[in-house]
């Protein structure tokens, strides 16, 4: 074998994959270079950066998020606060630390225990696929050839403009009425977005409007793309699916980086058993498959959320902000939110640690000959 694991996509999924792998042989492979394919607005929990000690990609800390409404704006004080980052930093950090051979290539797809890329072959004992909504690894049943179903789609622009607190403007009389529009501030710029929840795809003029007519500010370049809100099956084959491969995004929020970190570091450790003779191929992917499907709760209760908003009348969803704006409410419900995907979970264990410090080679991901 020329690998002991090969995972397709070397964004949030495959690293944190690639993480618990330290010390095996990994090859990852992505189209661009680490840390140049930014999709998101990269706002996250502070939790994940302290988790995974990647204080040096944060930009800012928001201990609220302010919802506005055609006829209110809400201040929600956050239990646990979100932040941003810089996408470049958080992943170069996290791969360097991995020691992994990275190829940059196109997947072009499996065949049997061979991975085809745009620059040659590489064969392998485990697979994962990390490669975003398209699957490149394992494109059965993916949503590759029918992007439009269930699939939300967000564009974004970030220009220079200082401001507190993740914002989302939701008014579908004015913006767009399946969709909603943010502003995610990042140091001395912020990150101004438009998504549509069904998978809209010309939003450049939505977006060009909102920021002429609210903030007198031009757009300044363009990126995003689809991010999924269903859940496909975590296993294809012999292969594990992370992120939005599989479909691990969350609907309504569009949380998807907490949820890849969170799966993509799940699969690893599970492969890193079958590496090491303690579980056969078969059990691990069972035991992965059990693993996400535990999770279907939340997926299911906010994609129920997600319906919801765009089919209400617009004074029964502003009712409903307000009943999670109360304390009492709204307390509860970040504890659950933040226990789906815990991010004490990305924290290296101690097994992990001690590899760590025993691998040598951890220094900085290699570039794959
Ligand atoms: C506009 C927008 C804003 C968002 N904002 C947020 C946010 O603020 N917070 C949040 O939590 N989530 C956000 N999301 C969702 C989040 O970006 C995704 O859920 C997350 O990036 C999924 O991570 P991933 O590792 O699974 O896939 P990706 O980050 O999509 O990475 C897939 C990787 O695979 C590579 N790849 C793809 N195809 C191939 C191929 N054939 N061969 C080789 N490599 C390939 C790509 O180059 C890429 O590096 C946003 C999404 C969009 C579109």
């Amino acid at each position: 074998m020329d690998y002991d694991v090969i995972i397709a996509g070397a964004s949030f999924g495959g690293l944190a994959a690639a993480n618990a792998l330290i010390g095996k042989r990994v090859l990852l492979v992505d189209r661009k270079p680490i840390g140049t394919g930014q999709t998101s607005a990269c706002g996250t929990l502070y939790g994940v950066i302290e988790a995974l000690d990647l204080h040096d990609s944060l930009r800012q800390v928001h201990p609220t998020i302010v919802l506005h409404t055609p006829h209110h704006d809400l201040t929600y004080r956050l239990l646990y606060p979100f932040c941003t980052f810089d996408y470049a930093d958080f992943c170069t950090l996290l791969a360097d630390r991995t020691g992994a051979d990275f190829l940059q290539a196109g997947v072009l797809g499996l065949d049997g225990d061979t991975v085809v890329t745009s620059r040659g072959t590489y064969r392998a004992r485990c697979f994962i696929d990390a490669s975003g909504w398209r699957a490149a690894l394992s494109p059965e049943g993916s949503m590759a050839h029918q992007p439009q179903r269930g699939m939300s789609f967000g564009l974004e622009t970030t220009l220079p403009y200082p401001e507190e607190g993740l914002h989302f403007w939701y008014e579908p009389g004015r913006l767009l009425p399946f969709g909603v529009t943010w502003l995610f501030p990042v140091g001395s710029v912020s990150r101004f977005g438009i998504a549509s929840y069904q998978g809209q795809t010309n939003l450049r003029a939505g977006l060009t409007d909102w920021l002429s007519t609210d903030f007198d500010l031009p757009p300044d370049g363009f990126h995003g793309g689809y991010f999924p809100y269903v859940l496909r099956t975590p296993t294809a084959g012999q292969v594990f699916r992370v992120g939005d491969a599989a479909g691990h995004c969350l609907p309504l929020t569009a949380e998807g980086i907490r949820p890849a970190l969170y799966f993509g570091l799940a699969a690893g450790r599970l492969v890193r058993r079958v590496l090491d003779g303690e579980l056969s191929l078969a059990r691990a992917l069972s035991l992965y498959g059990d693993f996400v499907m535990e999770r279907r709760v939340y997926y299911d209760l906010l994609l129920t959320l997600q319906d919801w908003l765009i089919h209400l009348p617009v004074r029964l969803t502003e009712a409903a902000t307000r009943f999670f704006h109360w304390p009492r409410v709204l307390k509860p419900v970040m504890q659950a939110y933040w226990r789906a995907f815990d991010p004490a979970a990305l924290s290296p264990t101690a097994g992990e640690i001690e590899i760590m410090r025993r691998s040598p080679q951890r220094k900085r991901h290699r570039l794959a000959t």
